[in-house]
């Protein structure tokens, strides 16, 4: 079915370095067959006789494809012999001989099993994305193969990763290349940038619409509110052509919120005389191969989420992309024959304002979760501050996650994890959550906890509605009769929300006529009672089994679960600031910030805004806004600040302090620059 991908043509010689090495770095081009097929190799040779088969995805959407792909390759049925695992959703069994998996969710497994004992072959899949779960991992696993001897085998697979960084890191292990068999690609560059690169898209996509013969047309733009705007521009043109001047067209969105039965279309063949426009995020660059593309337009851009460890402030910045990511994007058009790629820039910003390669996510993430994991792990020979990174994060972001972990109790003063933080790193939620179910759990509000918690994990398909943009409109103007957090903020209204579905029975109908997206809420619903479940299972008895109880305790100021929240989000904690109507950040650098329009919690009433709020999140857009935010108390609030006045970050960082900041600083990376500030959310992570 395969044969014809190039890496089958390599079996005997990659079987024959895995057979005697027991870590391999196999380089191929996109779509040369790595993410299917080197499983099945495996599987071939009797690999899943002693294990099972593990290959990370950085993406959700990619491990489920390529799954589901892999299971009509065996012809089985997906879930059995070959299943997948994503956070919330697992689908295999005892069956399972190859699990395609998130690299958080192989992360996660260490937990239970640190040995990872259950796999003979791990492959860590698209190390080239760089994703802080696969850098983690590749330290771990490092570690792995001297404790597992022979037994294990791991295999890191990349389309364009540095071959003999990775290898070094390895002590040197082999590096396969497997030509892949691109085609020439003309590139094309445009004489400066478009002032809006939806429109000239557009307009390069219609010209070789009316031109150029026959081949589908791939256009990277950088999020869902983008690909939608240029989808319906599309399709309005396409249907305003008279019929028979060209060829017929089929439009295509491909992005990772898209639900997956829309997500497969873009791998069933065209029908004869019918080009399709596939309108794609970087996802189409390595995770997904569209076949039969021979058309590329590349808006040069990418939407990236960038931490600030000084502020604590994420921005979702619209960046350029590095010449890795351009040449990627190009390769795509040469995949069944010559094609051409249309670059909306110059070859000078090319050459002179591109960087060579994409920052590694660890350079550009809050690390608070991978610190408390990695001290959960409780490593003996492991320095969390010196654990053997690809590329070291910076000192700046290690010293803030040490200090956000103290704040919510995760550590002591002297940088232990506590018994609090070591239960904390086996949810499987951020820290400021997963502290705050545990404060649910003794302070009596568990179960409206779990809500908050599960509404927060979906919170981006939860409203009806394709695009985000329309998605912040809705939040912001919620119908009438949908509640509104009571003037307690975004967490409470949506607790209510989840309750006031409870009390209608779960109808789907009831979420329609709340323009609430059914998929969404089915999916809090489900992750809500995962999260039940875990609760129990790591309290192991201590839960507080009164509050499990739905909703007999009904407070109307909700002051348990605020009071729960405040102690979560001790690290995400504002004061009012009335002079300048808005908020100043209480921490190691205060920030003047405001309430983010889509929030239910409104400032502007006289005298009904909060002294306190926590927040879910600091976001730059055109100013520093806080997503949703509960009002908490004085009182509550106490206690933190007089954690912030004892804190000491030589003792916290074991006193090692210095010698980090003097080691690790040289190796941080420039960050890109920053283009234009937007909503939303990156493409699946
Ligand atoms: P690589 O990992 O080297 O990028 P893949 O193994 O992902 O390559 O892809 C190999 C081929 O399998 C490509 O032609 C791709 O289009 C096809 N393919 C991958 N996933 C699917 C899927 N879910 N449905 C149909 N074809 C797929």
């Amino acid at each position: 079915m395969a044969s014809h991908l190039p890496i089958v043509q390599f079996e005997d010689k990659i079987m024959k370095t895995v057979e005697d090495n027991a870590v391999v770095v196999i380089i191929g081009e996109t779509g040369s067959g790595k993410s299917t097929q080197l499983s099945q190799m495996l599987h071939r040779r009797g690999y899943t006789k002693s294990g099972i088969i593990a290959v990370t995805q950085p993406r959700r959407v990619a491990a489920v494809s390529v799954a589901r792909r892999v299971a009509q390759e065996l012809g089985v049925t997906l879930g059995e012999e070959v299943g997948y695992a994503i956070r919330f959703e697992d689908r295999t069994s005892d069956l399972t001989r190859i699990k395609y998996l998130t690299d958080g969710v192989l992360l996660r497994e260490c937990l239970s099993n640190p040995e990872l004992n259950q796999y003979s072959v791990i492959i860590l899949d698209e190390a080239h994305e760089r994703s802080l779960n696969t850098d983690i991992l590749m330290g771990l696993v490092k570690r792995l193969v001297k404790m597992r001897a022979s037994k294990l085998k791991v295999l890191i697979t990349s389309a364009t990763l540095d071959g003999e960084k990775v290898s070094e890191f390895f002590s040197d292990c082999p590096v396969l290349n497997v030509p892949g068999k691109l085609y020439p690609v003309e590139i094309l560059y445009s004489e400066e940038r478009p002032k809006s690169y939806i429109e000239s898209s557009f307009r390069t996509a219609m010209d070789i619409h009316v031109r150029e013969p026959e081949g589908d047309v791939l256009i990277f733009m950088t999020g869902q509110d983008d690909i939608d705007k240029l989808v319906s521009k599309l399709e309005d043109r396409v249907q305003s052509l008279e019929e028979g001047s060209c060829m017929d067209a089929i439009i295509l969105p491909l992005h990772g919120s898209l639900p997956p039965e829309l997500q497969v279309r873009v791998f069933s063949p065209p029908p004869p005389n019918c080009r399709r426009f596939i309108v794609a995020t970087n996802i189409a660059e390595t995770s997904l191969t569209v076949d039969g593309v021979v058309y590329v337009i590349d808006s040069g851009y990418v939407k990236q989420r960038q931490y600030n460890p000084s502020t604590g402030m994420y921005s979702l910045d619209i960046v350029p992309i590095s010449k890795v990511q351009a040449n990627q994007r190009a390769g795509r058009a040469g995949r069944t024959r010559p094609g051409k790629c249309y670059r909306l820039y110059s070859s000078e910003v090319y050459q002179e304002e591109l960087l060579d390669v994409t920052v590694p996510e660890i350079q550009r993430s809050s690390l608070a979760g991978s610190v408390l994991y990695l001290k959960s792990l409780d490593l003996p020979d492991i320095d969390i501050l010196k654990f053997d990174f690809l590329d070291p994060p910076s000192f700046e972001s290690l010293e803030d996650a040490l200090k956000q972990l103290y704040l919510i109790d995760a550590i002591d003063d002297t940088g232990l994890i506590t018994s609090v933080g070591q239960t904390m790193a086996e949810l499987p939620l951020e820290p400021s959550l997963s502290r705050t179910l545990m404060e649910a759990n003794e302070n009596g509000c568990l179960s409206q906890a779990l809500t908050v918690a599960a509404m927060l994990s979906a919170e981006t398909t939860l409203l009806a509605g394709q695009s985000s943009k329309s998605n912040e409109k809705k939040r912001k103007h919620p119908p009438p009769d949908l509640p509104d957090g009571s003037g307690y903020g975004d967490h409470v209204q949506l607790l209510q929300i989840f309750e006031q579905w409870d009390q209608n029975e779960f109808d789907i109908g009831w979420c329609k006529d709340k323009g609430l997206q059914v998929r969404g809420m089915m999916f809090v619903k489900d992750v809500r009672r995962q999260l039940s479940q875990l609760m129990q299972k790591i309290a192991k008895g201590s839960l507080n089994v009164r509050t499990i109880e739905r909703y007999k305790e009904r407070q109307r100021d909700y002051k348990n679960l605020r009071k729960a929240l405040c102690v979560g989000y001790a690290n995400k904690l504002a004061e009012r600031m009335v002079q300048h109507n808005g908020y100043r950040t209480i921490g190691f650098k205060p920030q003047l910030v405001q309430v983010h329009p889509s929030s239910t919690l409104k400032t502007d009433e006289d005298g009904m805004f909060p002294n306190y709020v926590v927040y879910h999140e600091l976001i730059a857009t055109s100013r520093p806004f806080m997503r949703n935010v509960c009002a908490v108390e004085m009182p509550w609030v106490n206690p933190i600040l007089k954690k912030l006045e004892k804190l000491n970050i030589d003792k916290l960082s074991g006193g090692s302090g210095h010698s980090i900041r003097e080691e690790s600083e040289t190796k941080v990376s420039s960050l890109p620059k920053k283009e234009e500030a937007v909503t939303g959310v990156p493409d699946d992570r």
